[in-house]
């Protein structure tokens, strides 16, 4: 839904997510008419709930009633919203209050001399709620651990980690099995039971008192994966022989050197099926974020995951029959690179959306990155979100939602260190890759633009119908779209135009305005452009 031209007044429900969807299209559409007849002054302000309790990271809504002498209510007043503590809890023009640090302050409604307050609590965030608030707003993990060695035949487990703090404190490690030892980096663990696979935390101590801890899996057996259905022509899979791969894209030829994962990289615990079940159910929770708009290249849109050993990491091969995507060894070595997995499927679905008209092709070159790299982060942090969440409806066990959740973990970790070094540079904005340097220069800019998108979906809880939402500006692309986006130009309107296209999708994704935001960040948005993206949605 776009805007309230048509269709039942979204006024009435008055939450604010709706609010602020009116507010964004103020320009282009005229306000609800409110019922002004009633001049009576203000008798009594009452603000409700009168107690509201926020998790970090949240918001949450105030609204307040106005009442006559003579008992009416009274709408359309301008009614003054303030915080005793902004830092703690600061509340927006319409009521809406975003918890920013732990502890109380009070949110204060004011009208025609009248006022009354609520008392926002600030807790921290629900410890078995997964989400990135950590990663995005709180201090730096500096405790990290990885499995170095399972063996099944000894029941051994060695557990290998560090922290950058260096604490002189021993560590602690619950084995998941009863049992807790203290000691330093690497730790060894033999179980008695190794017919069961155990979740293990680490916690560090610090100097004061402060702890922090990691939860890893420890898997001795294949996970208790029930196999839900998906639709099968969003399917992945890792075939043990090399595909043909024809190119849909002239001039553009699948890499050289790629090669089938061979059955070395599986195992009883770690299975070719269920790592492909678990792609696949990933590729359709994309392939819904995008409302099934992308190009079908095979009838659908079957994904192939190939390995590279010659590759860093992984890499999008978006443009071939069957669509695919390589990786080097160490993705199926130990705990699958879930996170960079999704990242590189979110790079395919959105190349090749919208169907009519796929990005893919049409913005490559030098000014890609504000565009695909940003999506393909929203892309990955959102599938991981969602499937760690929701981990029961696609069939997955806590200790494969743990390594997912890990996985995910350390890679907003990077996108929030790279938005500080963004604003620690003085917010050098760009959307053009010179060829002629060997660094990105478009890199803090487009995880801001990830960083962003996060930062809201934390705040309002939900990462999937936000995503969809700019998916769907993003998918009005068209050829002058393209034409504005001119990919083979350096030029600060083309940077604007890109700007103003990321900035106007994630604004419609969240119903909230995000100009002044983005441009406190340095990103340069063309307002008549916003206006017409904005509107342009179907
Ligand atoms: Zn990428």
């Amino acid at each position: 839904m776009h805007c309230a031209r048509s269709g039942p007044p979204v006024w009435f429900a008055a939450v604010s997510i709706l609010l602020a969807a009116v507010m964004a299209c103020r320009e282009t559409v005229s306000g609800p008419s409110e019922s002004a007849g009633d001049k009576s002054a203000v008798a009594s302000i009452t603000v409700t709930p009168a107690a509201l309790t926020l998790a970090l990271g949240r918001t949450g809504q105030l609204s307040a009633q106005l009442t006559s002498t003579a008992g009416n209510t009274l709408t359309g007043r301008p009614i003054l919203w303030t915080s005793s503590s902004p830092a703690t809890a600061s509340v927006s023009s319409t009521g809406l209050v975003s918890a920013l640090s732990l502890g109380t302050a009070a949110v204060t409604a004011a009208v025609e001399g009248k006022s009354d307050s609520a008392l926002v609590n600030v807790i921290p965030p629900t410890p078995n709620a997964f989400g990135y608030s950590r990663e995005l707003f709180g201090t730096p993990r500096t405790l990290s651990v990885g499995i170095q060695s399972i063996n099944a035949a000894t029941r051994q487990v060695t557990i290998g980690g560090g922290d950058t703090r260096m604490p002189t404190i021993p560590f602690t490690f619950d084995w998941g099995d009863g049992n807790t030892t203290s000691g330093f980096f690497n730790a060894l663990h033999t179980y008695a039971d190794a017919s069961r696979n155990y979740v293990v935390r680490v916690t560090a101590h610090y100097s004061g008192g402060a702890t922090d801890s990691v939860d890893v899996a420890v898997h001795f057996l294949a996970p208790q994966l029930v196999h839900m259905s998906y639709p099968p022509e969003f399917a992945v899979t890792i075939p043990a022989q090399l595909p043909t791969l024809v190119s849909r894209q002239p001039g553009y030829g699948p890499p050289a050197g790629l090669i089938a994962f061979d059955d070395s990289y599986f195992s009883a615990v770690l299975t070719r099926a269920d790592v492909a079940y678990i792609l696949s159910q990933a590729a359709a929770v994309e392939a819904a974020i995008l409302e099934n708009d992308v190009e079908r290249p095979d009838g659908g849109f079957r994904e192939v995951v190939l390995r590279d050993p010659n590759a860093g990491g992984a890499y999008s091969i978006w443009y071939t029959t069957p669509v695919a995507f390589g990786a080097n060894g160490s993705y199926f070595q130990g705990t699958p690179g879930y996170s960079s997995l999704f990242h590189e499927m979110g790079h395919n679905f959105s190349l090749n959306a919208p169907a009519a008209f796929r990005f893919g092709g049409r913005i490559d070159g030098s000014a890609n990155a504000i565009f695909s790299e940003a999506v393909a982060q929203m892309f990955q942090h959102a599938v991981a979100y969602e499937m760690v969440t929701n981990a029961a409806r696609y069939g997955l066990p806590d200790d494969i939602a743990l390594d997912i959740a890990n996985s995910a973990r350390a890679s907003a970790q990077i996108v929030r260190a790279s938005y500080d070094a963004y604003v620690g540079a003085g917010k050098p904005f760009s959307t053009w890759n010179d060829p002629a340097t060997p660094s990105d220069e478009t890199f803090g800019t487009f995880m801001t633009v990830a960083r962003q998108f996060m930062a809201h979906a934390e705040q309002v809880g939900s990462y999937i119908g936000p995503l969809t939402r700019t998916m769907k500006l993003l998918r009005t692309f068209n050829q002058s779209m393209a034409t504005a986006y001119a990919p083979q130009t350096n030029s600060s309107e083309a940077s604007t135009f890109r700007a103003t296209l990321m900035v106007a999708a994630l604004s419609y994704g969240f119903q909230q305005d995000l100009r002044a935001e983005f441009r406190s960040l340095n990103f340069p948005i063309d307002d008549a452009a916003y206006a017409s993206l904005y509107t342009s949605v179907p």
